[in-house]
C-alpha cells in the first residue's frame, strides 16, 4: 500500500478511535493475520528489531515485508507477531473488530 494510503488510514485512526464501531464478533483468532499484509509505516520508536525495517532513499521505516507480501515478524507456523510486545504504533491502532479490520478481512478471507 503506497505512503499516502497509510498515512490515510493513520489520520482516519486517530480521529475516529473514541467513537470507533467495533464488531465483537470479529477475532484475530480465526483470521490468518489478515492485516499483517499491510503495508506499515514506522512513525515512531516502538523498539521494531533492526532486521525487520525497511528505509527508502528518504528515510522512511517501513516494516520489510516478504516476497509474498507477508510482515517479515509475523510467525509463518502461528500466524501471530513475534514482535507483539514492540509492534509498531499502526499496528496497534488497527483495532480487532474495527472498520479498517473487517475491510482487510472481507478483502482477503471473502
Ligand atoms: S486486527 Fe482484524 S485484520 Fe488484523 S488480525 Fe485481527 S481480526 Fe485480522
Ligand atoms: S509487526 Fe506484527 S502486528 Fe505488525 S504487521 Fe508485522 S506481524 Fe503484524
Amino acid at each position: 500500500m503506497p505512503y499516502h494510503e497509510v498515512s490515510a488510514i493513520v489520520s482516519t485512526i486517530a480521529v475516529v478511535d473514541a467513537t470507533i464501531d467495533i464488531d465483537p464478533a470479529v477475532s484475530c483468532s480465526n483470521c490468518l493475520a489478515c492485516c499483517c499484509r499491510l503495508e506499515v509505516m514506522l512513525i515512531s520508536d516502538t523498539g521494531v528489531p533492526d532486521r525487520f525495517i525497511e528505509e527508502d532513499d528518504y528515510g522512511g521505516q517501513t516494516m520489510a515485508r516478504l516476497d509474498d507480501g507477508w510482515c517479515a515478524a509475523l510467525d509463518r507456523n502461528t500466524m501471530m507477531c513475534t514482535i507483539y510486545e514492540k509492534r509498531p504504533w499502526v499496528c496497534r491502532s488497527l483495532e480487532m473488530g474495527s472498520y479498517e479490520c473487517r475491510v482487510e478481512r472481507a478483502e482477503h478471507m471473502g
